[in-house]
């Protein structure tokens, strides 16, 4: 670990202020950030601790329109939240599905949806090749042990698979980020666009502006959002990220397809909406036969590495038995 400053934000503008005028990073409940600074893969020379926003970016409101989510929920409040148990069953389950007890109570939803890969070769510097880590160093993944890494949205600079659960909720569900930047100006884009795909520039992993902090989450509500669930498959049942999981919500009229939102995990380098698999099902009846068809389009554009030639097949069927089981479930009218 090296030294670093530490700049406590009572403020929003302290906040935004720091972080721009020292190159701050923001420090919420630190699971990843000092994670990474005690494997010396990031060396930040100031944090800015924004834990004091949490009455202004700490709340959960739902209303008609959707709910939204403060970046500085953790995400233990947000997965017992009624709301989002009652309405939202996609993103409890993703929540509760994710790290330990002890993880999410710390941690919160904003440094949720930016946690780093968990490529081994970026997270070890003992290996000199890492785009992510050192741009222009080339990839060990590609030629190494890729077992868990992605297959989908990836690059021949990178194939570092994206690992948070909840952002892939949000993606499906068609979300929005409020983001707040130095100069007090606030907007909202759509969380589809919050992270880049790594292309030949692996090392800029989102589209926010320096200094710019995650204010909140706003998931539109939709007739599809109370018949939702996310499945995620790992190689321990619990305390361990996705080899693959699907998120699926939807509408059904009369047992057909009315609109669907399916989002992937563990396969792809950013949170990933299946727009493909989207398209494949709306306006079918969803048996078997269709949700296969929606499974082959959603892996359509797969590339594997050796390792992780098993994952489109493993993904396939994810997917396929969240569709089903959305189909099944039983949900309040
Ligand atoms: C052992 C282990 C297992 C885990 N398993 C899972 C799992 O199965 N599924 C899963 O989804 N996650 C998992 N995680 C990840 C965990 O959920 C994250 O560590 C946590 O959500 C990060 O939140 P945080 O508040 O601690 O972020 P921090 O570490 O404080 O911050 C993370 C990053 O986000 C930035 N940041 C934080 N808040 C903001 C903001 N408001 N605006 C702008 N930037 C911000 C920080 O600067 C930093 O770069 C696991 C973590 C560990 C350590």
């Amino acid at each position: 670990m090296r030294p670093f400053a530490l700049e406590m934000a009572d403020t929003p503008a302290a906040a935004t202020n720091y972080a721009t005028q020292s190159a701050g990073t923001y420090l919420a409940g630190g699971t990843v950030l000092l994670d990474l600074m005690k494997l010396d893969v990031i060396e930040p020379q100031t944090l800015v601790d924004i834990n004091a926003l949490a009455d202004t970016y700490g709340a959960i409101e739902a209303d008609d329109d959707g709910i939204t989510l403060g970046a500085l929920v953790r995400m233990a409040e947000a997965e017992r939240h009624p709301a989002i148990r009652r309405d939202y069953p996609v993103i409890r389950d993703a929540l509760w599905q994710a790290a330990s007890p002890q993880l999410r109570n710390m941690a919160s939803l904003g440094g949720n949806v930016l946690q780093r890969t968990r490529c081994s070769y970026f997270r070890d510097v003992s290996w000199p090749e890492c785009n992510k880590r050192a741009p222009g160093s080339g990839c060990a993944a590609i030629g190494g042990n890729n077992r868990r890494l992605a297959v989908l949205g990836v690059s021949d600079h990178c194939i570092a698979s994206y690992p948070g659960d909840f952002a892939n909720a949000l993606v499906a569900l068609g979300a929005e980020v409020g983001l707040r930047s130095a100069d007090g100006s606030e907007r909202r884009v759509p969380f589809e666009d919050l992270h880049r795909l790594p292309g030949d520039t692996p090392e800029m992993e989102t589209n926010l502006v320096p200094g710019e902090l995650i204010t909140a989450f706003h998931v539109p509500a939709g007739p599809w959002t109370r018949r939702s669930l996310y499945r995620k498959v790992r190689d321990r049942t619990s305390y361990d990220f996705a080899l693959a999981s699907a998120v699926v919500a939807l509408h059904l009229e009369d047992g057909v397809v009315a609109a669907a939102r399916i989002g992937l995990g563990g396969v792809a380098a950013t949170p990933w909406r299946a727009h493909e698999a989207e398209a494949a099902l709306t306006g079918r009846p969803l048996d078997e036969a269709a949700a296969e068809h929606a499974a082959e389009a959603a892996f359509a554009g797969a590339v594997t590495h050796g390792g992780n030639d098993f994952k489109p097949e493993l993904g396939r069927r994810t997917l396929v038995r969240a569709l089903l089981e959305a189909a099944a479930m039983e949900v309040l009218p």
